[in-house]
C-alpha cells in the first residue's frame, strides 16, 4: 500500500512537471509570436518508444526490465539526450525531461534536438554483470532508431562513462564496425572527451561567475550550498572551493552536512561512494529540507526534482539560486524566488554544459581529431557565457524571470527550424 502511494505521488509529480513544462513552453512561444501551431509540435516527443529488457540476473532468474527514449524533435538535427537508471523513471519524466534537451540544446546552440532515455532499475542493488546486460540489451531494443545522425544518448542519474562504453559497444558490433560517435561521455580511450566528466559542473560554475557578477557578490568567500554529491554536485563542491568559495552545506539522499565555517571537501570527496553518498558516515548530519532554508549567498540544488517547493521557497535565504539538477524548483516556487529579488538561474542553462561538452565529444569522433583540455575548456566557457548574458539580458528586457527567457531562447531555433521546412 505504502510502496503503491508512493508511485502514484511520484506519477502526479511527473505529470505536473511535465505540464508545468508544457506551460512555460506555451508561454515562451505565445511571446515569441509563433502560432498555435508551434505549440502542438513542441508540447510532446515526435517518437516515444517503450522496451522490454530481459536480463539474466546472477541467481539465474531472469528479470523482465521496461526502458523507454523520448525524442523530442528531429527539426534541427539528430536528438540528443542521456539515459537515467532508476527505480523511479516514468514515462511521462522522460518525455519531459526530452523538451528540457531540446531546450538545452537550442540555449547553446547546439544542432541537435531533444532526447532522453530511462530504465526502470536500482543499479545500487546490481551486480556489474547484470548493468551490463542491460545496458547492452537496452541498445539492442533500441538500435534501429538510435544512432550518430539519428539519437545520441549520454549518461544521466545513476549512469557513467563504462555504462555508455558498454553501450558503444554493444552497439557498433551491431552495426558492424567502430562507432564512437553513437553515444557521448565514453571513457577517453574509447574516444571520450577531455573535461566531460566535469563538464556540467563546469557549466554551472560559470553560470554561478556571471549571476555574482549581476548580483555584485564577491565570489571569494561566498557561502555556497550544494544540494546532492552525484556527478554534478561533488565535482561543483570542489570547483567552489578551489575557487575560494565557502562550501557551508552538502548533501546526498541520507541526509546533510552543514559547518558555517566551510567543510573539509577534499576529505568528503574521498570518502564518497560511486554513487554519490557519504554522510551516512557522519553522526551529526541535518536533513536536506533544513539544509535548504540556511542563510547563504548561493544555493545550488544538484539532486533531484521538486525540492524548492510552494511550501519552502519563502523560507530560501540564499541570494542566488542556480539549478545543476533537472527540474528541482517548481513554477509556483520560482515565481515566489522571483518576487522576493532572488536570482534564480534555471536548470535549462545552469545544467547544458554536459551536453555541450558531449557535442564537443560527437564532432571530434566525426572529425577523428582530438583536442586538448584547455581547447575544451576554452570553448565551454565561451558557449556558456554567451548562453546566459543571452538569457540574462532577455530576462531583464521583457522584465520576466530567467526561466521563462531562457525557455524562450531555447525553443526559438527548433521552431525556426520547423518552419523552414514546412511543418508549421
Ligand atoms: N544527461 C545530461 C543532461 O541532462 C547530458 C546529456 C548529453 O550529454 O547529451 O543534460
Amino acid at each position: 500500500m505504502v510502496a503503491q502511494n508512493s508511485e502514484d505521488s511520484k506519477k502526479e509529480k511527473d505529470n505536473n512537471i511535465l505540464k508545468s513544462t508544457q506551460e512555460v513552453v506555451q508561454d515562451a512561444l505565445g511571446r515569441l509570436g509563433y502560432p498555435d501551431e508551434a505549440y502542438e509540435l513542441m508540447k510532446e516527443p515526435v517518437r516515444m518508444i517503450t522496451v522490454r529488457i530481459p536480463v539474466r540476473m546472477d541467481d539465474g532468474k531472469v528479470k523482465v526490465f521496461t526502458g523507454y527514449r523520448a525524442q523530442h524533435s528531429d527539426a534541427v538535427g539528430p536528438t540528443k539526450g542521456g539515459v537515467r537508471f532508476h527505480p523511479d523513471v516514468t514515462e511521462t519524466e522522460v518525455r519531459a525531461l526530452s523538451i528540457w534537451m531540446t531546450l538545452k540544446s537550442g540555449i547553446v546552440d547546439l544542432p541537435y534536438g531533444g532526447g532522453k532515455g530511462g530504465i526502470i532499475c536500482d543499479p545500487r542493488e546490481m551486480s556489474f554483470r547484470e548493468l551490463e546486460a542491460l545496458s547492452r540489451g537496452y541498445v539492442r531494443a533500441l538500435s534501429q532508431v538510435v544512432g550518430p545522425t539519428k539519437d545520441i544518448p549520454a549518461p544521466d542519474v545513476f549512469t557513467n562513462s563504462q555504462i555508455m562504453a558498454w553501450m558503444m559497444d554493444e552497439y557498433s558490433r551491431i552495426d558492424e564496425f567502430n562507432n564512437p560517435g553513437f553515444i557521448t561521455g565514453k571513457p577517453i580511450v574509447l574516444g571520450g572527451s577531455h573535461g566531460r566528466e566535469t563538464a556540467t559542473a563546469k557549466g554551472v560554475t560559470i553560470c554561478i561567475e556571471e549571476a555574482c557578477k549581476k548580483q555584485g557578490i564577491e565570489l571569494q568567500g561566498a557561502r555556497v550550498i550544494v544540494q546532492g554529491f552525484g556527478n554534478a554536485g561533488s565535482f561543483l563542491a570542489k570547483f567552489m572551493h578551489d575557487m575560494g568559495a565557502k562550501v557551508i552545506a552538502i548533501s546526498d539522499a541520507e541526509g546533510a552536512l552543514h559547518d558555517p565555517d566551510g567543510l573539509d571537501i577534499e576529505y568528503l570527496l574521498d570518502r564518497r561512494d560511486s554513487f554519490g553518498t557519504v554522510t551516512n558516515l557522519f553522526e551529526d548530519t541535518i536533513t536536506n529540507d533544513e539544509m535548504l532554508e540556511l542563510e547563504t549567498d548561493i544555493l545550488v540544488p544538484a539532486a533531484i526534482q521538486n525540492q524548492i517547493r510552494e511550501d519552502n521557497a519563502h523560507n530560501i535565504n540564499a541570494k542566488i539560486v542556480v539549478e545543476a539538477a533537472n527540474g528541482p524548483t517548481t513554477l509556483e516556487a520560482t515565481q515566489i524566488l522571483t518576487e522576493r529579488g532572488i536570482l534564480l538561474v534555471p536548470d535549462v542553462l545552469a545544467s547544458s554544459g554536459g551536453v555541450t561538452v558531449s557535442y564537443f565529444e560527437w564532432v571530434q569522433n566525426n572529425q577523428g581529431y582530438y583536442w586538448k583540455e584547455e581547447e575544451v575548456q576554452e570553448k565551454l566557457r565561451e558557449v556558456l557565457v554567451k548562453a546566459f548574458n543571452n538569457v540574462y539580458t532577455t530576462s531583464q528586457n521583457r522584465n520576466i524571470d530567467m526561466r521563462l527567457a531562457a525557455y524562450m531562447v531555447g525553443v526559438r531555433k527548433m521552431t525556426e527550424a520547423a518552419r523552414f521546412r514546412g511543418w508549421i
